[in-house]
C-alpha cells in the first residue's frame, strides 16, 4: 500500500514533515517497510483538513494528523487491521463518518485534470509521473503529429489561458508557430501573486514534470528549442521541486538534444523572480528576464512576433501548461467534452476565506458558484451568512449573494462585474466591511504599481488614500463621487492589465454595496 501524506508549503506548515518521520520511523520499526511506502506528495487540495494521509488504494481519508497520533495508529490500523474512526473525516453536516476520499463532499463534486496527480504522486520521482501516464502526451506530440496536428487538438479542445485573460492557447501557438524566425522561446508564467491563489505553486509542488512535459509540446508546436519557467522567489519549495523535475527529465532524454530520437533540441531554465506583481504581465515578465527592471511596454508588437529578446514567444501559465499533455494524450474533443459553449474543460480555485473547507479545487467549467461555495467549500463557518466572493484576485471583482447561481464561465462571471482571473477565491461573511475589502486590495495594487505611467501610479494612491479616509470615518459624499470619477480615469489611461484593471475593487464594492459607502460617510459607521 501507498500511504499518502500531504507535503506542499502549506502542509509542511502545519506540520506534515513530523507526520512523515513519524511514519518511516514507526514502519520501520514494526518491520512493515516491504508493505508500506510512505509518500510525500504535493498539497492533497483539502487544505483545511491537513495534514492528511491517504491510504492508496483503499482510499481512507486520514486528516489533522500530528506526529503522535501515528504509532496508535500503525498498529491499529496496519497491525490489527482497525482503521481509526476518530482521526477521520466527519461530515459536519450530518456528523455522518465517511471513511473514503472520493465520498467526501469537497471531492466528489471535483473533476481533476490539471490536478490529477496532485495528492497521487512523489513530485520528486519522476517515475511516479511515467506511471501515471507521464511524458506520453510528449511521445505521441513529437513522434506521431506534425506542429499544426498539435495546434489543431489544442484548438478543438477549446482551452483558453488560465493565468486570467482567457485567451485561447491554440490561436496563441498558432500566430507565434506562423511568426518567422529560427528562434523562438516557450515562457512558463509561474509568478502568482494575487492576495488569496495558490493554484500555480500548488501544481508546481505537486507536479512539476506536468509543466515540463507541456512545455515541451508548445516547444513542438512552435518550434522553440528554449523554455523559461519565471517563478517567484517566494517559491522556495516549487523551485527545489522544478530544478529536480527538470534534472530528471534530462537524465531521462526528456529534455536537451534529439529528444525521443526526433532530432528537436529543447531545453528549460528557471527565472527567479523577485516577487513584483506586475512581472506577472507578459511583456513585464520578458523584460524581467532579458535582465532590465520588469515594466509593461505597450502592444503590439505582440509576444508572439517580438517577444523575448524581440523573438516571437508564447508565455502560458501554470495550469494551463498542466493540462496540454492529457489534451494532446486524449485528444481536443476529449477536453472539450466538458465546460460551457465558450468555456471548456475545468478549472482550478484556490478557495479561501470564510469558507469551511479552504483548499485547492477544480471543476467542470458551467459549475455554478454555489456549488463551488456550499458543496466543494462545505458553506461558511459558524452559521453565519453569505456576503460576496471576491473572483479574480485585486484584478476582479465581488459577486453577491444574488449572483451565486452565476456559472464558472469567462463571459457569465464577467456580466455581473468580477473576472475569472487565475482561479482565487475569496469568501467574505456578513463579517465583513465591503469599503475596507476595497481599501485592503487598493493598498496591495498601488503598493505594485509598477509608476510608469501617471493615472495607475497617482491615481491607486489617491483611491487609497480616499478609502482610507471612508474607512476612517472622515469621508463625504463627494469623495464616493470621486472614486468613481478618477476610477474610470484609471482604467481608461492606464498602460497595462495591472492599472486598467485597479479600480474594480471599488467599483465592484460601489456597485454592490454602495450602502455600505453610504453608512460610513453619512452615518459615519
Ligand atoms: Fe505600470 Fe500601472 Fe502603468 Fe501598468 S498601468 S505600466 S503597472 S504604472
Amino acid at each position: 500500500k501507498h500511504l499518502l501524506v500531504c507535503g506542499g508549503t502549506g502542509c509542511h506548515a502545519t506540520g506534515s514533515i513530523a507526520v512523515i518521520h513519524a511514519l518511516r520511523d514507526e514502519i520501520a520499526k514494526q518491520g512493515l517497510s516491504e508493505k508500506f511506502r510512505v509518500v510525500e506528495t504535493g498539497c492533497n487540495g483539502f487544505c483545511a483538513m491537513g495534514p492528511i494521509l491517504v491510504v492508496h488504494p483503499d482510499g481512507i481519508f486520514y486528516q489533522k494528523l500530528t506526529a503522535e497520533d501515528i504509532p496508535g495508529m500503525i498498529k491499529e490500523h496496519f497491525i490489527d487491521g482497525k482503521p481509526i474512526e476518530k482521526l477521520m473525516y466527519k461530515d459536519p453536516a450530518t456528523k455522518k463518518r465517511i471513511p473514503l476520499q472520493n465520498d467526501i463532499p469537497f471531492f466528489a463534486n471535483q473533476m481533476p485534470r490539471a490536478l490529477r496527480n496532485k495528492g497521487m504522486i512523489d513530485p520528486e520521482k519522476i517515475d511516479d509521473y511515467i506511471a501515471r501516464d507521464g511524458y506520453q502526451g510528449a511521445h505521441k506530440a513529437l513522434k506521431e503529429m506534425s506542429a499544426a496536428g498539435i495546434i489543431e487538438q489544442m484548438k478543438i479542445s477549446g482551452l483558453r489561458g488560465r493565468g486570467g485573460a482567457g485567451f485561447p492557447t491554440g490561436m496563441k501557438w498558432d500566430f507565434a508557430s506562423k511568426s518567422p524566425g529560427t528562434v523562438k522561446y516557450v515562457l512558463c508564467n509561474a509568478d502568482e501573486g494575487d492576495p488569496g491563489a495558490f493554484m500555480d505553486r500548488s501544481i508546481l509542488e505537486a507536479d512539476p514534470h506536468a509543466v515540463i512535459e507541456g512545455m515541451i509540446i508548445a516547444a513542438r508546436a512552435i518550434n522553440a528549442s528554449k523554455g523559461y519557467i519565471y517563478a517567484r522567489t517566494e517559491y522556495p519549495l516549487a523551485i527545489k521541486r522544478l530544478e529536480i523535475a527538470i534534472e530528471q527529465a534530462k537524465a531521462y532524454g526528456l529534455l536537451g538534444d534529439d529528444i525521443f530520437g526526433t532530432g528537436m533540441n529543447f531545453d528549460i531554465e528557471i527565472y527567479q523572480g523577485a516577487g513584483a506583481f506586475v512581472c506577472g504581465e507578459e511583456t513585464a515578465l520578458m523584460r524581467s528576464i532579458e535582465g532590465r527592471r520588469g515594466m509593461p511596454r505597450p502592444r503590439p508588437p505582440f509576444p508572439a512576433h517580438k517577444g523575448l529578446w524581440e523573438k516571437p514567444t508564447i508565455l502560458n501559465n501554470v495550469e494551463t501548461l498542466a493540462n496540454v499533455p492529457q489534451i494532446i494524450l486524449n485528444g481536443g474533443a476529449w477536453y472539450a467534452g466538458v465546460g460551457t459553449e465558450k468555456s471548456k474543460g475545468t478549472k482550478v480555485f484556490a478557495i479561501s476565506g470564510d469558507v469551511n473547507n479552504i483548499g485547492l479545487v477544480e471543476v467542470p467549467m458551467g459549475t455554478p458558484l454555489r456549488t463551488l461555495i456550499y458543496d466543494v467549500g462545505g458553506g461558511i463557518p459558524d452559521k453565519r451568512k453569505f456576503k460576496a466572493v471576491q473572483l479574480g484576485g485585486p484584478s476582479g471583482g465581488c459577486i453577491p449573494e444574488q449572483y451565486l447561481d452565476t456559472k464558472v464561465d469567462y463571459e457569465e462571471i464577467a456580466k455581473v462585474g468580477a473576472i475569472m482571473g487565475s482561479g482565487g477565491v475569496i469568501v467574505m461573511d456578513d463579517h465583513t466591511c465591503m469599503v475596507d475589502m476595497a481599501r485592503f486590495f487598493m493598498d496591495f495594487i498601488q503598493d505594485e504599481s509598477c509608476g510608469k505611467c501617471t493615472p495607475c501610479r497617482e491615481g491607486t494612491k489617491r483611491l487609497l488614500e480616499i478609502l482610507e479616509k471612508i474607512c476612517d470615518g472622515r469621508g463625504t459624499p463627494e469623495d464616493i463621487e470621486v472614486l468613481e470619477e478618477l476610477s474610470e480615469t484609471i482604467k481608461e489611461g492606464s498602460l497595462c492589465g495591472l492599472g486598467q484593471t485597479a479600480p474594480n475593487p471599488v467599483l465592484s464594492t460601489l456597485r454592490y454595496f454602495r450602502d455600505e459607502y453610504h453608512a460610513h460617510v453619512y452615518d459615519k459607521k
